[in-house]
């Protein structure tokens, strides 16, 4: 009895110790006290082998002992099967911030920290802007007449998007531009995701380019040039990172700089010789300065010793002797500005240099700080934006196509995809707002720009497709009245642009998140670089005892054991918990992919993609328990919300059993399987009740509905363009009247009541007034409101040779035709 109690106190005092990672001493207290206990309470052997364990725990916990032996060998090996980091993923991992994402990695969040980044909402210039402005420039925008007819914004959008400064909202008021907080951007750009051009061309001056970069880093005589004329639209920026051969490896770009001299109005100028090729450059076609990164190089060292500078960005303005500019691609669905740039022996004054010229080499460092607050920003909300207008159509229509006598919206098939369009759009808020809200607290969110620019982006693929699905024919038929064809065709821009998506989800979110985010492996490798064997010791046993730690927390809280407090209410504390069981278990995992398979882990793409797919769930299911406690929460939004952290939480547990059986190490697999999920997946895919509800709530006149559809363009003013929201909105706010009407002619039509030739629902609301089924002020009701069910429900059709650019090459098969 007394050796079982030892043994049990033993592993629970250890067991205890290494959740809380109280560290050797406290470990080789426990096992002194038992190992003494059983030698005196009559387990001598029990005892005896405590106290050779509490030994091997001193030898190799306490500092001073292990620093003579173990150490030094550890640090040895170390150096051997470290990776070794680039110059350019250095210069990656080092920017940006870590924030919430670091809280996920260390396997033991603290919610506090994330609960206590205030969201203070807008200010009244950005609430106004977005009402008013917003739903200016969304009016204007006829869909078919960007895309088709005139393949450009017209020119009085273009004049009103300048006057109004939507290309300077990232520029501070004192250089004449709006100064908006990353929230206020993220929203401005949902609400004009109702065009996809009109997002693309708002949404690129505004992050990553020649206006951020000049903040930045510009000289004070570029950021008085400059920028109040990119905040007035005078200037027309854009920039150009990829060419033929450098496309996701940007730093692999061919194009050069050279130091040289030139005579210019008799004077001598030091300069640049750019040789350049680009291709897709966004703006391009339009732009009137051009960011240009190229490498540089000073090979008669005229600026110092150093020949191969590393790469730089300079802004040429677009008429600039040598350049190529003008031409356009023709991205897929969307026709926003697009071209190639070439310059051949292009000189250029050195103080074209973003910075001046001390900022020579400095480039992807600019380039990639830059990027963890624009990817966190454009993309994600555009894909947001997206979601939200996707779900208000796709409801409006599910709820006014009948079929079968029944709205499709009440056919469970239909449900399904309704709902996760729902979920998808809610989970993308809530993801997008709390990290604008981080980056309004002064963060640059590098892990989780690569997250939500990924993920966000896929989740538009999905729910477009689900919307086209749910439209049928409808969505399929292009013309002036389909909303939603477009956008979807010109999705792949989204999934390409700003790293790709295969390549941001396989190699950068784990892999940059592994080293940047990860307590104790950055501090490790600097160790190495440094060659500080002390430095080391500490990283690394902090480390391990991270590991173990991890370990026992993964195992109790899949045990159910001791469950982490959390500053949530009922409904969400639950997944809060688990978010934190599962963040052990991904520490723990994470670590164990980097020991087993050391560098080789970075070739291991589809390992890294699966950790990384685990951090992505378990960071936006973070953002949902946030926006949902701090939010008003509205009737119906409870289903939402299992129903989003259910989605959520089961990718992540399918993520960790793909990895599990897939680890190279199979041994260590069947360990840590058991440790992670000691008691299988907790999670299923959600229940088909909550799909139910969720979607009979946002196919109707429901506060669900209002709160999802928050900052669209759902209103239709004089002499805008048509609004097929604002148009399903009304409909919806009839459907209580209109439904019990159309349900009553129908059964008396099959019961024989109506006559057999009333087909048409117009013809049965004849037929019921002249029955005495309804009354004329409902009969001129219900004529009004079917009219507007078969508009919404109408298509386009054309002329014959409508889409032949070339009618001298259409084939007229019929006389008729001709
Ligand atoms: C419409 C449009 C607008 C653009 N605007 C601009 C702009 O304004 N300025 C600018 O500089 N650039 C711009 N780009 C370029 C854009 O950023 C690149 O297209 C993008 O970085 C991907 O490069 P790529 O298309 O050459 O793909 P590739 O590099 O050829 O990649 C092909 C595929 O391989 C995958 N892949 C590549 N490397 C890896 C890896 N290590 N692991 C796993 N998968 C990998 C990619 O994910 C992709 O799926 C634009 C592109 C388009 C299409």
């Amino acid at each position: 009895m007394i050796h079982l109690l030892l043994i049990v106190l033993a592993l629970a005092g250890l067991i205890a110790v290494l959740r809380r990672e109280a560290g050797a001493p406290a470990a080789l207290g426990v096992l002194t006290v038992l190992g003494i206990a059983g030698l005196v309470l009559g387990a001598p052997l029990l005892g005896l082998v405590l106290l050779i364990a509490g030994a091997c725990v001193a030898a190799c916990g306490l500092p001073l002992l292990r620093r003579r032996w173990l150490s030094p060998r550890l640090f040895a090996m170390f150096k051997k099967v470290a990776p070794k980091v680039s110059d350019t993923e250095r210069t990656a991992l080092e920017a940006g911030s870590v924030g919430w994402d670091g809280e996920l990695f260390s396997g033991k969040p603290d919610w506090q920290n994330l609960m206590d980044m205030n969201d203070d909402g807008l200010t009244d210039k950005e609430q106004a802007f977005l009402d008013h402005q917003c739903s200016v420039a969304a009016g204007m925008c006829n869909a078919w007449d960007i895309a088709r007819e005139r393949a450009d914004l017209p020119p009085e959008l273009w004049a009103y998007l300048k006057k109004e400064g939507f290309f300077g909202m990232i520029i501070p008021e004192a250089y004449g531009g709006l100064g908006f907080s990353a929230k206020a951007q993220s929203l401005v750009l949902q609400k004009l995701s109702v065009n996809e051009t009109l997002m693309v061309t708002v949404g690129v001056p505004n992050s990553l380019g020649p206006g951020e970069l000049l903040l930045k880093y510009g000289t004070d005589a570029q950021k008085d040039h400059y920028l109040p004329r990119l905040a007035d639209g005078r200037e027309i920026p854009c920039f150009g990172l990829t060419g033929p051969r450098a496309g996701s490896d940007a730093t692999a770009l061919p194009d050069t700089g050279v130091v040289c001299k030139r005579v210019i109005d008799g004077q001598e100028v030091l300069g640049l010789r750019l040789n350049f090729e680009k291709r897709w450059i966004t703006l391009a076609p339009i732009a009137s300065v051009v960011g240009l990164a190229f490498r540089m190089f000073d090979p008669d060292h005229l600026l110092g010793d150093e020949e191969n500078l590393g790469i730089t960005c300079a802004l040429i303005p677009r008429d600039t002797e040598g350049m190529e500019i003008g031409r356009r691609h023709h991205p897929i669905g969307s026709p926003f500005m697009n071209g190639p740039i070439k310059g051949k022996d292009v000189f250029v004054p050195l103080d074209t240099i973003i910075g001046g010229p001390e900022m020579a080499g400095e480039g992807w460092r600019m380039l990639v700080e830059c990027l963890s607050v624009g990817r966190c920003i454009t993309l994600p909300s555009g894909a947001t934006g997206t979601a939200r207008y996707a779900l208000g159509w796709s409801g409006g229509f599910a709820r006014i196509r009948r079929q079968f006598n029944l709205p499709v919206a009440e056919m469970e098939g239909v449900q399904e995809p309704l709902a996760r369009i729902a979920s998808m759009a809610y989970i993308a808020q809530a993801t997008v707002r709390q990290t604008a809200n981080m980056i309004d607290h002064g963060q640059k969110p590098a892990v989780p720009s690569a997250i939500l620019k990924s993920q966000l982006t896929e989740f538009q693929r999905s729910l477009l497709g689900d919307a086209m699905d749910i439209h049928g024919g409808r969505a399929v038929t292009l013309g002036p009245r389909n909303y939603i064809g477009i956008g979807y065709a010109a999705n792949p821009v989204a999934i390409t642009v700003e790293g790709a998506n295969i390549m941001t989800r396989n190699l950068m979110i784990f892999g940059q998140g592994a080293i940047r985010c990860h307590p104790y492996v950055l501090e490790e490798l600097a160790a190495k670089d440094a060659d500080d064997i002390k430095a080391f010791d500490k990283a690394f046993f902090s480390h391990t005892g991270l590991i173990l730690g991890n370990a026992a927390r993964a195992l109790t809280l899949g045990l159910g054991i001791g469950r982490p407090s959390v500053p949530f209410d009922a409904t969400a504390a639950p997944y809060a918990q688990d978010v934190a069981r599962l963040s052990a278990g991904f520490g723990l995992a994470a670590d164990a992919a980097m020991a087993s398979l050391g560098a080789s882990l970075k070739l291991r793409e589809m390992l890294s993609a699966r950790l990384g797919d685990v951090l992505s769930n378990l960071y936006l299911t973070s953002m949902v328990l946030k926006g949902w406690q701090e939010g008003d929460k509205v009737e119906g939004e409870d289903e939402l919300l299992h129903y989003s952290c259910r989605f959520l939480l089961q990718r992540a547990e399918q993520a960790f059993v793909e990895l599990f059986d897939n680890l190279p190490n199979r041994a260590l697999a069947r360990v840590l399987k058991p440790i992670v999920m000691p008691l299988g997946r907790r999670w299923a895919r959600p229940q088909d009740t909550l799909t139910r509800g969720i979607a009979q709530n946002v196919s109707t006149d429901s506060a669900l509905r209002t709160k999802l559809l928050a900052y669209t363009w759902d209103t239709q003013e004089e002499g805008q363009q048509d609004n097929p929201l604002a148009r399903y909105n009304a409909l919806l706010a009839d459907q209580e009247r209109a439904e019990p009407i159309y349900r009553n002619l129908n059964k008396a039509y099959a019961k024989g009541e109506l006559p057999a030739e009333a087909l048409h629902p117009e013809q049965r609301i004849e037929a019921g007034l002249a029955a005495g089924l309804l009354s004329e002020d409902d009969a001129q009701f219900m004529r009004e409101h079917e009219a507007e069910v078969l508009a919404m429900l109408s298509v386009d059709d054309f002329a014959f040779d409508a889409f032949a650019s070339a009618k001298e090459n259409v084939t007229w098969h019929t006389d008729t035709a001709a």
